[in-house]
């Protein structure tokens, strides 16, 4: 007799077990669509992070690094090495009425000249604010070089968490966290603010490289009085989907979603080894949404090469 496996109504083909396995594969594909390589803050190499997806089963990962698109190429080769399906995109950082907002841009023309030269002086910007942390540092005799955290990082797109672990590696900090409580958290003596482009111009410049614009966890951000104006602003989608999401957490914003008419999506936020046990595949989105966003893209955007 046929039963039902998994929640899902699709019969099991009990006695073929490969018919089974292929049946409920091919009908349950995943992605997850924020991941941060070593091109920002993460940990993982490009191939270290396919091999965790493969591991994870995943049709379909886009890479989402801060303020950069430079690991998309080597991850994008090494996706497709390993079959799995691949969007290029990025976390710009962003400020709206005081809050800072995270921007998802997805499906990004990689070639497209005004987004290159206007991300590069958003790492510009992040290269000084490390210089300008490491001299506060220096000025309370911490003795930490600039070029030992660009070292460290390897990428145009430094952050916080390279100072903090070449704070570690130096020995002068026991761990990440006491390194951010004394030194790198907001308001703490090394902290330096970090400039942050408007919501409106974020989505604009992902929309201008053929982009898709999505607001990175809305639970997280709290600022759900500003999401109206983002709407107006041309915001196309909203992550509902996010590892510090709890449930009713996700439900609010597909309900938020289904109110504005956004596109949904969601990922993991894994950011490699960082914080112990990667995250990667903890939270996944239906691979439906991955067809919805490259549409969105494409109904909006006419690659000029
Ligand atoms: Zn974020
Ligand atoms: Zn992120």
């Amino acid at each position: 007799m046929a039963t039902v496996t998994c929640g899902s109504l699709l019969p099991s083909w009990g006695a073929w077990p490969v018919l089974d396995w292929l049946l409920h594969g091919l009908v349950k594909m995943f992605a997850d669509l924020h991941l941060h390589s070593r091109f920002s803050d993460g940990t993982y190499t490009p191939t270290e992070l396919v091999e965790q997806a493969l591991r994870q089963k995943l049709a379909a990962i886009a890479l989402t690094d801060h303020d950069t698109v430079e690991g998309c190429g080597p991850t994008a080769a090494a996706c497709e090495a390993a079959g799995i399906e691949f969007i290029c995109g990025t976390e710009l950082t962003a400020e709206q009425e005081g809050h800072e907002i995270h921007v998802l841009g997805y499906c990004l023309d990689l070639q497209n000249p005004r987004f290159l030269e206007e991300i590069g002086k958003f790492q510009a910007v992040r290269q000084n604010r490390i210089r300008e942390i490491v001299s506060r540092l220096n000025q309370l005799e911490v003795p930490l070089g600039a070029e030992a955290v660009f070292a460290l990082a390897n990428c145009r797109s430094p952050g916080r968490p390279h100072v903090a672990r070449a704070l570690v590696e130096a020995g002068l900090c026991d761990n990440l966290d006491e390194a951010f409580e004394r030194f790198l958290k907001k308001n703490r003596p090394a902290w330096v603010p970090k400039f942050k482009m408007s919501v409106a111009a974020a989505i604009e410049l992902i929309h201008q490289a053929g982009g898709v614009a999505v607001m990175a966890h809305p639970g997280l951000t709290r600022a759900d009085d500003q999401i109206a104006s983002m709407v107006e602003a041309g915001l196309d989608g909203i992550e509902c989907h996010h590892t510090k999401h709890t449930p009713s957490v996700v439900s609010h914003y597909l309900q938020v979603a289904r109110r504005f008419n956004l596109l949904i999506t969601g990922g993991s936020d894994c950011h490699g080894m960082n914080k112990g046990k990667p995250l990667i595949g903890t939270v996944k989105v239906p691979y439906d949404y991955v067809p919805l966003l490259k549409a969105k893209a494409a109904s909006t955007y006419h690659f000029a090469q």
